[in-house]
């Protein structure tokens, strides 16, 4: 779990604003949801055989009342629960978004964290293709406004449920008949849960999967007009996409759609946005059955990214750092300073004392555009020094109503 120090932090609130806007320009609006919840909602919406549910989960006892709660892990359990909580669904679709921290004990390493940020968007009570299009012209979107490179975009379709059943039976046939090429967790998910091993990491099995029967063949009609009609769209927009039919995603309750998008130059951590349809899960969770289709995002994975390409955030520096020595001095100054706060500009105040030239100094390293400079010479003429600090030019000694109309001068 990763304190984001100050220098960090900076790209990270250029980061959540820029996404902020972006998610504004689809019509999503957005929902905040507690980072604790009763761990069966877990166990129910995201599914008992997945890594998750089995082994990365915060879950603990509320001492108080004997609760079973677990810190999130994920974003859309808590989110389709808010929904359903204050009956926000059936009168309207809904399209939703937040952003936070999600928790899931995993081996620490670069891009994999235990705390880790996600941005959630989420489409509530719509069924059709369009929608599903929209959420991944709409990452498309955010990659070009990162200035983000080399971000590639996966696609597959899993079907309706009884595809998926006949789909199922089919695997466990293929993995049963290769019982010798399976992993100990692989052997364990056989019965439970076959579409699991699809997504195993282990190299030595990629062979073995490689050949296991597809899910395209066992398709529905609906479901592969579905498909059609998100490719359709994609292609009317020139977005790039391969199919991968081994794309099967972490969480039992997708369906239909579901996409990645992938770097391959963040290691095994690629994956920066994964996402697809969920029509199950409302009813799943107790509510009348509503179709649904979301995405989440690593933010770390993807400032690590932007970092990578070298995009620079713009800084939002000090306007002003305000040097002052003497009693009438010091009392003017934070006069001054709430002065030039009213109209809007960014104002350190020097807080505790020293030497002209110490402040100065201070004044130099703080990025300011300027430094006001107040003795008690100044201070008795209701005047100030004006002193740019970057990009050269004088000092000047300018009077006190004359000074906000000059620093903006200097800064525009
Ligand atoms: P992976 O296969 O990498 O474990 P996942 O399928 O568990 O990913 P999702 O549940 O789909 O991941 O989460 C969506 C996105 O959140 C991921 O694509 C990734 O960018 C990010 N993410 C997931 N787990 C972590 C983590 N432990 N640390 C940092 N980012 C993460
Ligand atoms: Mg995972």
């Amino acid at each position: 779990m990763n304190d984001i120090l100050p220098d960090e932090a900076q790209l990270w609130l250029w980061f959540e604003d820029s996404v902020r806007e972006w998610l504004e320009a689809y019509g999503y609006r957005n929902i905040r949801m507690p980072l604790v919840e009763p761990t069966a909602l877990f166990k129910r919406a995201i599914g008992e055989v997945t890594d998750i549910v089995e082994k990365e989960m915060y879950s603990f006892e509320d001492g108080l009342n004997g609760d079973q709660l677990t810190l999130r892990p994920e974003g859309t359990a808590s989110c389709v629960r808010a929904v359903l909580q204050h009956n926000l669904l059936y009168n309207a679709p809904q399209r939703l978004y937040y952003s936070g921290q999600m928790f899931r004990h995993e081996r620490p390493q670069k891009g994999r964290y235990r705390q880790f940020h996600q941005i959630g968007v989420e489409a509530l009570g719509f069924a059709g293709p369009d929608i599903d299009a929209e959420q991944i012209l709409m990452c498309a979107r955010l990659w070009k406004k990162l200035g983000l490179r080399d971000v590639a975009l996966q696609i597959n379709t899993l079907g309706d449920s009884a595809a998926r059943q006949r789909h199922r039976e089919k695997l466990i046939a293929y993995f049963e008949s290769h019982m010798e090429a399976l992993d100990a967790e692989a052997t364990r998910r056989l019965h439970t849960n076959p579409l699991r091993i699809l997504d195993s990491k282990n190299p030595a099995m990629q062979t073995i999967i490689a050949g296991a029967p597809g899910l395209m063949a066992e398709l529905d009609e609906e479901a592969r007009v579905h498909f059609e009609g998100v490719q359709a769209i994609l292609r009317q927009h020139g977005v790039e996409y391969e199919i991968n039919p081994r794309l099967v995603r972490g969480l039992d309750y997708y369906n239909r759609t579901v996409f990645e998008w992938v770097t391959t130059r963040l290691g095994a951590q690629g994956t920066i946005c994964a996402g697809g349809r969920y029509d199950g899960l409302v009813e799943q969770i107790g509510g009348k059955a509503a179709p649904a289709c979301g995405f989440a995002m690593g933010i770390e994975r993807l400032l690590a990214l932007v970092q990578e390409d070298g995009v620079q955030p713009p800084r939002t520096p000090l306007d002003v750092y305000l040097v002052h020595q003497g009693e009438l001095a010091d009392r003017m100054a934070s006069s001054v300073a709430e002065q030039l706060r009213d109209a809007g500009l960014r104002v350190a105040m020097h807080c505790g004392g020293g030497s002209f030239k110490s402040q100065m100094k201070k004044a130099d390293g703080s990025g300011a555009a300027c430094a006001v400079i107040i003795g008690d010479d100044e201070a008795a003429q209701q005047a100030v020094m004006l002193k740019p600090l970057r990009g050269g030019g004088e000092q000047q000694r300018v009077a006190l109503q004359d000074m906000q109309y000059k620093i903006c001068e200097l800064i525009k």
